[in-house]
């Protein structure tokens, strides 16, 4: 029988807690909750309070807990117990190797869309100097990582939501790719100054039908913006307003990205066939589910 967290002393030798006999507890407490990756939360929680990486918690994970770090885990485990999700608690999400602070104004970034950034890696390997556009930026997840990966590349982010445009401000500065980025406040292409050209578009757009959006877990629909996640009736709007200029604003051969949802594959494909495009393909996420489609500017 484990003493609850509330009855322990709160550090020193006798309160028996120190950073891995925390991490178990915390384990045990939310699978008994039913929440999904109980382990995960748990680890995350217990560095975040620490101030450990993986490798301090298993040189010093023995250590007896001062009393701010025990309360700092108390709170974050109760906050943890009552749904709120752990990015949420701590305020920031990694995303590809990187942190990104993130709030109740922007979709917490996935590891759904890293394939997309992966994409669009391997198709500017070639490109000098590139000019990319990542439309609906939200935490900025897709264009900064991108800054940060290519040091020559430069970026114009937008968004609909001053508030998301703050925070992928404030990602910048921390990934210290500020100076190559521009950020522009308004919805698809309104934001978007006419005489610019880019060499990539990249979109990771709200998709979910207004049907879907019923049925989405209630974490999903209490922390992450609706404006971030419903893509109207269909769930195509923004793919629609997106591809319908999309040509006009790539260079020849330039490229453009988008995150799908997994049974969108088809429906995009219609979408881009016109004249407009070539190469279009579909890639899968490590699920097996499709992901990303992307399309190439016909010469
Ligand atoms: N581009 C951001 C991301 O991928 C936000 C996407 C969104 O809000 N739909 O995380």
């Amino acid at each position: 029988m484990v003493t609850p967290l509330n009855k322990r002393p709160r550090s020193g030798p006798y309160s028996g807690l120190n950073a891995r006999s925390a991490k178990r507890f915390l384990t045990q407490a939310f699978s008994e909750a039913g929440i999904p990756f109980a382990e995960d939360d748990a680890l995350e929680i217990v560095l975040a309070a620490t101030g450990f990486d993986k490798i301090a918690l298993m040189l010093r994970g023995t250590e007896f807990l001062t009393p701010e770090v025990f309360e700092t885990i108390q709170s974050y485990m109760t906050r943890r117990l009552s749904g709120e999700p752990v990015d949420h608690i701590l305020g920031w999400r990694e995303f590809y190797g990187r942190r990104f602070k993130i709030s109740g104004d922007v979709l917490s970034p996935r590891a759904d869309t890293e394939p997309l950034v992966r994409g669009a890696l391997s198709r500017l390997e070639k490109t000098a100097r590139p000019i990319l556009l990542d439309m609906g930026t939200g935490s900025g997840a897709i264009g900064l990582t991108l800054l940060a990966e290519l040091p020559e590349a430069d970026l114009l982010a937008t968004d609909i939501s001053e508030a998301a445009l703050k925070i992928a401000k404030e990602n910048a500065a921390t990934l210290h790719v500020k100076d190559r980025a521009e950020f522009l406040l308004g919805g698809w292409w309104d934001a978007v100054p006419e005489n610019l050209t880019f060499d990539m578009i990249l979109s990771n757009p709200p998709y979910i039908t207004n049907a879907a959006m019923e049925t989405l877990e209630t974490e999903v629909v209490r922390y992450d913006p609706d404006l971030a996640l419903r893509g109207g009736p269909d769930g195509l709007d923004a793919y629609r307003a997106i591809i319908a200029t999309a040509p006009l604003r790539l260079k020849c051969g330039g490229w453009l990205g988008l995150e799908i949802g997994f049974d969108q594959g088809h429906e995009l494909k219609v979408l881009l066939n016109s004249g407009s495009w070539e190469n279009i393909t579909i890639d899968k996420d490590l699920g097996g589910l499709d992901r990303v489609v992307w399309a190439r500017k016909a010469d």
